[in-house]
């Protein structure tokens, strides 16, 4: 005989299922979604500024920057390294009108993240270089976009550059500097490669190099693959402190070297590893 379910249990069972919370679905990152809000948003910011005749008004960083104290900056652990980080690295971009449309389009995006609750952004140098006619603006994981106010801080030799945005009084989530890193350690790259905003990639610490020239800065290399759209972004320790910032790559080819293959055919040397190479923390720590 089959047992037959009381009617209080498959009341409660019914109950269970209609309220039991639904298992969490995946946090899709809708690329396109994203670039139109931030060139919807930053041209109405734009248009609002342009009309109160605010456009130029620039608050200025008179004191600079350094890092705050780390007291309230976001700590992680490596199960949730991407969730907690998340909402302090953001989408660096700019829009433009081309003067053949009355439309706004994007000039392109790099990343940053956030390094104070009061809203400076860290990014590389390389990604603030702006031409007339253009308007930057930072965008975070929430959509939410802020118009960038002013630059604190910008050298070119290491790539860094500061830039500040006004949260109009809100306090940001932001991430704080490491104590130390070595190679051999395990890093998390939390970036945009050729577009694909919030993309997590992991690895180690490879190494510290410097380049070939006199005067020439130490880069960190690291094994975490990203790619061009990635600048800026943070290279974080398991504990969510910030170790690195992407800077660029250099493509290791086989065949004879660039300078003494002259016309010989480019078929002759072919890629065999994109080296990874960003700002190291002693760079950042400078601005401490
Ligand atoms: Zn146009």
């Amino acid at each position: 005989m089959v047992p037959r379910l009381p009617v209080c249990w498959v009341i409660g069972a019914i109950c269970f299922v209609g309220t039991f919370p639904q298992a969490e679905a995946d946090r899709v990152v809708d690329d396109a979604d994203f670039v139109n809000l931030f060139i919807n948003k930053m041209s109405a910011i734009v248009s609002q500024d342009n009309l109160s005749g605010s456009s130029d008004a620039h608050h200025g960083c008179p004191e600079g920057f350094r890092f705050p104290s780390a007291e309230g900056a976001i700590r992680s652990s490596k199960l949730d390294i991407y969730e907690l980080c998340l909402p302090a690295v953001v989408l660096v971009g700019r829009i433009y009108q081309c003067g053949e449309c009355s439309k706004w389009h994007h000039g392109g995006f790099a990343g940053g993240w956030i390094a104070s609750p009061e809203g400076h952004i860290v990014t590389n140098e390389h990604v603030v270089e702006k031409k007339s006619g253009e308007h930057l603006g930072i965008m975070t994981s929430e959509g939410n976009v802020y118009p960038v106010k002013a630059q604190c801080f910008s050298d070119k030799i290491s790539d860094i550059a500061v830039l500040k945005i006004d949260p109009a009084g809100e306090r940001l989530p932001f991430l704080r500097l490491a104590e130390n890193v070595k190679p051999g350690e395990d890093i998390s790259v939390l970036s945009h490669p050729g577009g694909r905003l919030w993309y997590i990639s992991q690895g180690i610490v490879s190494r510290f190099s410097r380049g070939g020239e006199e005067g020439q800065p130490v880069w960190m290399n690291v094994t975490a693959d990203y790619a061009v759209g990635s600048s800026g972004c943070p290279v974080l320790d398991d504990s969510g402190a910030v170790v690195g910032m992407v800077s660029r790559t250099s493509t290791i080819y086989t065949g004879p070297a660039e300078d003494k293959c002259g016309s010989c055919s480019s078929s002759k040397r072919s890629p065999q590893m994109v080296v990874k190479e960003c700002v190291p923390l002693s760079a950042l720590k400078r601005l401490e």
